[in-house]
């Protein structure tokens, strides 16, 4: 199906449906136009619910997740989601990242990618349509607007009208309103990097750090212009999904769609009780613009597939409830395919096929990369070793005729007690190993004592009377917790002449 790019009234496309575009007329287009205030009308319906539904729901964990705890023993945050910067730590649950292990990032990006791509090749943009931030919060001013203003016709008349006292009350309230919601939506944002109850006591004593306000108070203007006034702004001309999106999608995706093939030739509901009475054909469509009406981006589904349709569903809850008061069977818009409308009016059935190389396919990517996240997860190690050798010099040679390397040998203990790591230089016979500073065990491998949740760097020498080494001996180096058994190892090389 052919795209057109969102303009401020938004470009459509159903060759069928509309009259030929003369190619002159458009480029006569004006390059810009003016906001045209949309006031979107309530609606009721199943699509309608399920948006209330995921509002609750992603609202309720954003704003309550950073309150839930999480006991992790002493010494450790027990917020159950927290990102400690100044400890730099990751914490999610069970899971406790370390800056070595941002790779765990690179898997959660691969697998939101292949979740919005298969989204998309399954039913169009439901992430726009349900979970994208900006339909969220955009819903939820929306809500608070009707409140105060009343709906569509009642919010249209008033804005109309003279200024009167009731005017500017109504206006001042909601306004407060949507600010106190940016607000609180910042609030939450900074929960997330400190302990949740002991910052916001921090910031009603005004004893939380001044990047904690600043950060409210970007986001405060940020929620606040986004969802209150700009709204399928953002949508149309700041988001470059709809773009990525019209490129993704293929003909089998399921998109909100007006199904022409039943609704035209469209006429009033008189007449087209008339016309049916008279045995001619008439569609099902009564132009009554209700789906036009309760359309968050303010577009007409009529016109066909459009950049500026975000599949909210909600026109297919308008549309519903407008068949069902004229007796006509629902789903005159629908989840479908315009292959389909095709296939109807040639008489064949319709198809629909979910299962496609591509849904397949992202389907695949997801479950290999989220069963190799939670095999390493699952199998993580508590403690490991990095090993750096020194540049310079490479090895220097003793007054006894012994070559020395020196080594910076960095140990992690990700447990919350400390430990004692034996140390042992595996791969060259006969060698000797002095670590700076470290205890060793009598006649045993030198023993390293690291703290609980620490990193700890030691010097190593490892020291060898053989002549007849090659330059570059390849050694490993490896530690063994005293306690538990448990063991890691890095390589690397002994340098000579
Ligand atoms: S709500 Fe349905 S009947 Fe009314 S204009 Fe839209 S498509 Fe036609
Ligand atoms: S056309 Fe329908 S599905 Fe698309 S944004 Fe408007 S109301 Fe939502």
């Amino acid at each position: 199906m052919p795209v057109k790019g969102a303009a401020s009234e938004p470009a459509v496309i159903e060759p069928s449906l509309t009259a030929a575009v003369e190619p002159e007329l458009e480029t006569e287009e004006p390059l810009y136009a003016g906001r045209r205030k949309i006031y979107p009308q309530s609606v009721q319906g199943t699509f309608r619910r399920i948006k209330w539904a995921v509002l609750c729901i992603t609202l309720g964990i954003y704003y309550g997740l950073p309150f839930i705890r999480w006991d992790r023993g002493p010494n450790a945050p027990s917020q159950a989601v927290l990102i400690d910067f100044p400890g730099r730590r990751f914490y999610f649950f069970f899971i406790e990242i370390w800056p070595q292990e941002v790779y765990y990032f690179t898997g959660l990006l691969i697998l939101a990618a292949m979740a919005l791509f298969l989204m998309n090749a399954v039913a169009g943009r439901l992430w726009c349509g349900y979970l994208c931030p900006q339909t969220v919060w955009t819903d939820l001013f929306q809500a608070v607007e009707r409140l105060v203003e009343g709906d569509r016709r009642e919010h249209l008349q008033r804005e109309r009208g003279p200024w009167t006292v009731e005017r500017v009350a109504r206006a001042g309230i909601k306004h407060f309103l949507w600010l106190m919601i940016a607000w609180w939506t910042g609030g939450a944002w900074v929960l997330y990097f400190s302990d949740a109850p002991t910052l916001v006591r921090d910031l009603a004593t005004f004893h939380a750090p001044l990047i904690a306000y600043i950060w409210i108070g970007v986001l405060t203007c940020t929620t606040y212009f986004l969802a209150g006034h700009m709204r399928e702004q953002v949508c149309l001309y700041m988001c470059p999904w709809p773009r990525i999106q019209a490129a993704l999608t293929d003909e089998h995706a399921l998109n909100v769609t007006y199904r022409y093939d039943r609704g035209e030739p469209r006429s009033s509901v008189k007449k087209s009780a008339l016309l049916r009475s008279q045995g001619a054909s008439v569609g099902d469509c009564v132009d009554c613009l209700q789906c036009v009406n309760v359309c968050p981006t303010g577009i007409d589904i009529r016109d066909g597939a459009n950049l500026g349709c975000i599949q909210c569903g909600l026109c297919i809850d308008a549309c519903d409830a407008v068949m069902s008061k004229i007796g006509r069977p629902a789903k005159l818009i629908a989840y479908d395919t315009d292959l389909n409308i095709k296939r109807r009016q040639q008489g064949q059935p319709q198809r629909f096929d979910i299962m496609r190389m591509r849904t397949v396919f992202y389907a695949a990517v997801i479950a290999v990369v989220g069963a190799i996240m939670l095999y390493t997860l699952a199998t993580r190690h508590a403690a490991a070793i990095s090993v750096i050798h020194d540049r310079n010099p490479i090895f220097v040679r003793l007054s006894d005729g012994a070559i020395r390397n020196a080594y910076t040998v960095r140990i992690i203990n990700k447990r919350l007690q400390s430990r004692e790591f034996a140390l042992a230089v595996a791969g060259l016979a006969g060698s000797f190993v002095d670590v700076i500073g470290a205890s060793a065990s009598k006649g045993g491998p030198p023993v390293l004592s690291v703290g609980p949740d620490q990193t700890r760097e030691f010097r190593v020498l490892v020291t060898n009377y053989n002549d007849t080494l090659p330059s570059a001996t390849p050694v490993t180096f490896h530690i063994v917790d005293l306690a538990t058994d448990e063991r890691a190892s890095a390589a690397d090389h002994f340098r000579g002449p």
